[in-house]
């Protein structure tokens, strides 16, 4: 039987909105955006984290990897790694209504992992869907999406995230996730000492990670905000 638990872990709030990354596996939160998320809770604004698969021993896993970067409300499922389809679609939503996110961490489409993919492609919809005043009294709109990069490098990233001084912590929550670090000779923590080291020379920085903004689509009347008076 699936089942997504909600985990609260640390409760705050903040003015500046919150932000909720959405995953396919446990470990994709901190490999895509564990330095983006740390610092963010370091400056106060909560972070949660929604994962579409799992078991007891990655969830544990990922509990732990998200005490260490601060996650505020973990959203934890029990599926197979390659049990990413489009009808988690309403998990998401349900996820987006509860934690009223101003931005959303994601997968990117370009990314060689199929659920990967499906996950950016849920997410996108969900995130139009969330915002329909027509269909949920408490609709909720994002601002925007952000896509992450895992193993396969963003082509034309447009948003670096300076994480010189949270790159310590992403990796400490990389160390817990256990059943996957010592993987092909710690690939892994090597990716992501690489990666994180490649992005910080393009953004003039010691380390950092790279999105792509994906402005959330409205498809007719259904929106609030979605008419404005001058575009600047
Ligand atoms: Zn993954």
């Amino acid at each position: 039987m699936i089942s997504t638990v909600l985990v609260d872990m640390h409760m705050t709030t903040s003015d500046r909105g919150t932000i909720l990354v959405v995953v396919a596996h446990p470990d994709d939160e901190t490999l895509g955006a564990g330095g983006t998320i740390r610092k963010h809770v370091e400056a106060g604004i909560p972070v949660d984290v929604h994962c579409m698969t799992g078991n007891e021993t990655r969830n544990e896993e990922l509990k732990a990897a998200c005490g260490v970067l601060g996650v505020r409300s973990l959203y934890l499922s029990e599926r197979d790694d390659f049990a990413v389809s489009m009808d988690l679609n309403k998990e998401v939503v349900g996820a987006i209504l509860k934690s009223r996110p101003r931005a959303i961490i994601t997968h990117s489409p370009v990314d060689y992992n199929r659920n990967h993919r499906i996950c950016a492609d849920i997410v996108r919809e969900a995130a139009e869907w969330a915002s329909h005043v027509t269909v949920f009294e408490d609709a909720h709109r994002v601002d925007n999406i952000y896509q992450m990069e895992i193993n396969s490098l963003l082509p034309h990233p447009n948003v670096m995230v300076d994480i010189s001084g949270t790159y310590d912590s992403a990796l400490a929550a990389l160390s817990e996730h256990r059943s996957q670090t010592g993987k092909a000779g710690s690939f892994y923590a090597k990716l992501y000492d690489a990666r994180t080291r490649l992005r910080g020379v393009q953004a003039m920085t010691d380390r950092a990670e790279a999105f792509m903004v994906a402005p959330l689509e409205h498809a007719g009347p259904f929106y609030r905000k979605n008419s404005v008076e001058t575009l600047i």
